[in-house]
Formats: structure tokens, C-alpha cells, sequence
């Protein structure tokens, strides 16, 4: 086992993820082979990785400079519902008829309102939101209005902000 890390240490993992706004690529090899040249601490990346998972993972809350939205794109997958189906393909702009783009859009636009509903209320934490469209969720207990971005796929939530 490597020697302990540092208060300092741990906020440079945090940070960097959050400076570069790397939420996704937690479970990446490469995001942390990256970071550790990045950080330089003179560990090894998968010290960095096993850090993060066993550790700072668990206590992301400990981190006072951490606002809510980014503490949960940092557990962003848990609040993500399996995908009931596969992803619609990308539209294809010649072989595509109109007819067939407007339910590729009508398809994409229920899915990312399934994925919204799945999400949890950033204030009370309890509710699920209700998707109001595409791209905004409403909490009905306490009756936040979360901005959601998704991601090109459609279907994974990069960002949410509050209204
Ligand atoms: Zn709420």
C-alpha cells in the first residue's frame, strides 16, 4: 500500500475532474493515465483511480467547494435509468425520408424525457423530476426547475443546472 494521501492531494483529483469537466470518463484507464501526468505526485495512476473509487467517491460532500450540480454529475450515473431500447441511429440527411426523420425526433425527444424523469431533485432529494420538455425537468414536491443538457448521444446527462 503507497503512503496516504494528503488533504492537497485529494483536492488536485477533485479539481481536475471538475476543471476539466471529465464526470465521464471516471471509469476511463486514460482519464486518470492523464491526470497522473497532469498532477505529477509521483504515484502511479492506478493509486489515483483506486483512490478515487474506494475513497473520494464515497466523501464527494466532504469537499466544501463542490456546488450541488457538480457533486451530482460526479454521481451522474446513478441517477440514469437503464435504457428501455436501443439509441435511434444518427439521422442520415438523403436515405432518410421526412416521414421517418419526424419519429426519429419524436423517439429522441421521449427518451431524453425518460432519462430526466429518472433524475432525482438536486434540493430535496427525493423526487424524481417531471419532465416538462426535452430539456427541463420540474420537481412537484418542492417545485425546482433543473436545466438539462444532454450529451450527443441524447441519452446521458452532461450537465444540470438549476432555474
Ligand atoms: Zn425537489
Amino acid at each position: 500500500m503507497g503512503r496516504p494521501f494528503t488533504t492537497r492531494e485529494r483536492e488536485l483529483i477533485i479539481k481536475y475532474i471538475v476543471r476539466h469537466r471529465e464526470y465521464q470518463r471516471l471509469t476511463s484507464a486514460n482519464l486518470w493515465k492523464e491526470m497522473n501526468i497532469q498532477l505529477n505526485l509521483n504515484r502511479t495512476w492506478e493509486s489515483l483511480r483506486g483512490h478515487y473509487k474506494h475513497v473520494l467517491a464515497h466523501n464527494l460532500e466532504a469537499f466544501e467547494f463542490l456546488t450541488p450540480e457538480q457533486i451530482q454529475s460526479f454521481k451522474y450515473k446513478r441517477y440514469i435509468a437503464p435504457t428501455p431500447r436501443a439509441v435511434p441511429k444518427p439521422l442520415s440527411s438523403t436515405a432518410v425520408s421526412s416521414s421517418r426523420t419526424s419519429d426519429e425526433r419524436i423517439k429522441q425527444i421521449q427518451q431524453k424525457r425518460e432519462v430526466i424523469e429518472a433524475t432525482v431533485c438536486l434540493r430535496c432529494k427525493q423526487n424524481k423530476l417531471v419532465a416538462i420538455n426535452e430539456n427541463e425537468g420540474n420537481c412537484i414536491k418542492c417545485n425546482l426547475k433543473h436545466e438539462i443538457t444532454f450529451e450527443a448521444n441524447e441519452k446521458e446527462i452532461k450537465e444540470i443546472q438549476i432555474k
